[in-house]
């Protein structure tokens, strides 16, 4: 069955506060509009009219630009002249149905519009609705009686008519203005079916409402991890950096960039937890760029990768296994350098060492080997 949708976003918005109106305010980074606009066309909406104040008009065609078979329309003073003139703007099957939508109702599933056209073939009409699940009292400042909420519904959108009805209904109205189009419909006699509509439905109305739809719209986050080994041969020398920390030692560790195998492991860990490949890829050791290097450049390009993917660094943790030298008396300065090349809290940098008792390469002191563990957060694919 096909369908078209009116999106009414011409109102004042003078209860949500000062600023911009409701339709174009910033919510998860895009305005409020764009949210149903795309609901409603990835629903499959044949014909989608977008209904504004002349001011937005163009704003409202380039925000929705690459949407099919779109129409931006100037609104009228009321809602209802605002839905008339959506109305008129579409063409079609005169039975078409058509769904009419606020855009100050940003989350809209596509089972609630699922679900309005789907009542619409039993019913002249369909309005997402749901039961008040509050008691309900009367009064100005003290409670003067109560209304039985039994039977009661909130009227949510969107609403669903077949165009001509809906336009026949508009013509024949002769009351005041009418809060919604289930309203000026049913007060021709349509049968107009109660579909259960979503909590995440609520209209943008009050500055508060504002911050719990931020809420909302903030993407899911999820947690990845990644490990990191890197091992390095001792050489002759008289320290060694390891986790950006010179450490003063009878050896050194020989490599092609300052050899901090701590660094490299911990930078491929980051790598490792968001899918980037090894540090080798980034930084190739047959490029002559990277020659004594500090290993610093590589952890910080780590970290600015997570960065560019919206994501968060959540715990790093290290084992460097070495005989020598002792790692405690510079744990702390280690894990203070690493938390500063990446902008993070100490707090998320863990630092540990070991021994292999004597046993292999380590335990010979032919190299020390460092291994990492990095949990990132980044918003869900
Ligand atoms: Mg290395």
């Amino acid at each position: 069955m096909t369908f078209s949708a009116v999106i009414v976003a011409a109102g004042a918005s003078l209860r949500a506060g000062p600023g911009v109106p409701k339709p174009w305010r910033n919510l998860g980074g895009r305005p409020v509009l764009d949210w149903s606009a795309r609901a409603l066309s990835g629903a499959g909406a044949r014909r989608l009219v977008v209904v504004t104040t002349a001011d937005r008009i163009d704003a409202a065609r380039a925000l929705l630009s690459d949407l099919p078979d779109l129409s931006v329309v100037e609104g009228g003073a009321t809602r209802s002249l605002s839905v008339r003139a959506g109305l008129a703007a579409l063409d079609g099957p005169p039975d078409e149905p058509v769904l009419v939508h606020d855009a100050a109702r940003p989350f809209l599933s596509g089972e609630v519009i699922g679900r309005v056209l789907e009542a619409l073939a039993t019913a002249d009409g369909a309005l997402a609705a749901l039961p008040v699940a509050d008691s309900l009292r009367c009064g100005e400042d003290h409670v003067t009686g109560s209304v039985d909420r039994e039977g009661l519904w909130r009227a949510q959108t969107p609403q669903a008519f077949r165009r001509h009805a809906l336009v026949r209904a508009f013509d024949a109205w002769s009351g005041p203005e009418p809060t919604d189009e289930a309203a000026v419909m049913a007060a021709t006699g349509a049968r107009i079916a109660l579909v259960r509509g979503d909590p995440r439905l609520f209209k943008l109305t009050w500055p508060e409402d504002f911050e719990m739809a931020e809420s909302l719209a903030r993407p899911a986050r999820e947690v990845r991890m990644g490990q990191g080994i890197d091992a390095h041969r001792w050489g002759p020398g008289d320290g060694v950096w390891l986790c950006g920390v010179r450490i003063p030692h009878d050896a050194a560790l020989v490599g092609h960039s300052d050899a901090d195998a701590g660094l490299h492991a911990l930078t491929d860990a980051l790598l490792g937890a968001i899918g980037e490949g090894d540090i080798g890829q980034h930084f190739p050791p047959s490029d002559l760029r990277w020659k004594g290097e500090p290993s610093a450049t590589f952890l910080a390009h780590a970290g600015a990768l997570v960065g560019a993917r919206g994501g968060r660094i959540l715990s790093l943790d290290l084992t460097l296994v070495c005989e020598r030298p002792k790692v405690s008396p510079h744990r702390e300065a280690m894990r203070m350098s690493v938390a500063t090349i990446l902008g993070i809290d100490v707090s998320r940098v863990s630092i540990k060492a070991t021994t292999t008792e004597g046993m292999g390469y380590t335990g010979r002191q032919e190299g020390l080997l460092a291994q990492a563990v990095a949990a990132v957060e980044l918003p869900s694919a």
